[in-house]
């Protein structure tokens, strides 16, 4: 698929998203990985997701962070990447045949709290054994995984290298998305269909994970 038809399709989803509640006000940041592979679209800074246009991007590199260009449509050098850029990079350069990354905001995400500790930096967390795992392509019977659970540090380059740090450590990680506490998941995928997907899949789950807890 060509960088104009994704930027499409992720416009698409952002407005599905805000109608969901996923993704108020600017909270929340959609990228997929541009046909020259070692680099990735995001959407830009402080965009409110209601109204996002296939304008609203900006090209980084993966490696590096340096911005490439502003956007499909738009050459004015008006946009600045996400504040959560980094947390992109770092899947993106675990996960060669990554996608697509999508991270909101929802509602149980943010009311899940197992009170992580900064000094931590992130920890497993079971996850119930509900048939919409399948959605991420696990079909064992009980598969009994856990998730990473990150901790929400003000400055998000740290969140960044402590999933850097995550994946090193556990390089045959299961699962599609990660958690960060008190802040929302980060899903990816094959396709940015595939990415969606598990997004769908992930919020359900956190909705049933939650709702355990009352
Ligand atoms: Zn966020």
């Amino acid at each position: 698929m060509g960088d104009q038809a994704s930027v499409r399709e992720i416009v698409h989803l952002a407005k599905i998203y805000y109608q969901r509640q996923w993704m108020f006000a600017t909270a929340g940041n959609l990228s997929f990985r541009a046909e020259t592979p070692s680099q990735f679209w995001v959407t830009a800074s402080g965009k409110n997701k209601g109204n996002l246009t296939e304008s609203d991007f900006v090209c980084v590199e993966v490696a590096s962070a340096t911005l490439i260009k502003n956007s499909p449509t738009n050459s004015e050098p008006t946009n600045k990447p996400s504040a959560e850029t980094s947390i992109h990079r770092s899947i993106y350069r675990h996960f060669n045949d990554v996608q697509s990354i999508l991270h909101v905001h929802t509602l149980s995400s943010n009311l899940l709290n197992f009170n992580l500790d900064p000094s931590e930096g992130f920890r497993l967390i079971k996850i119930p054994n509900i048939e919409m795992i399948k959605a991420y392509g696990i079909w064992k019977e009980k598969p009994n995984l856990e998730m990473a659970v990150f901790y929400n540090y003000g400055d998000v380059a740290q969140i960044a290298e402590q999933i850097s740090i995550f994946f090193n450590e556990n390089p045959e990680y299961p699962l599609p998305f990660l958690l960060v506490e008190e802040h929302g998941p980060t899903v990816w995928g094959k396709t940015i269909d595939e990415a969606n997907r598990h997004l769908e899949a992930t919020a359900f789950l956190f909705d049933v994970m939650q709702e355990l807890r009352k």
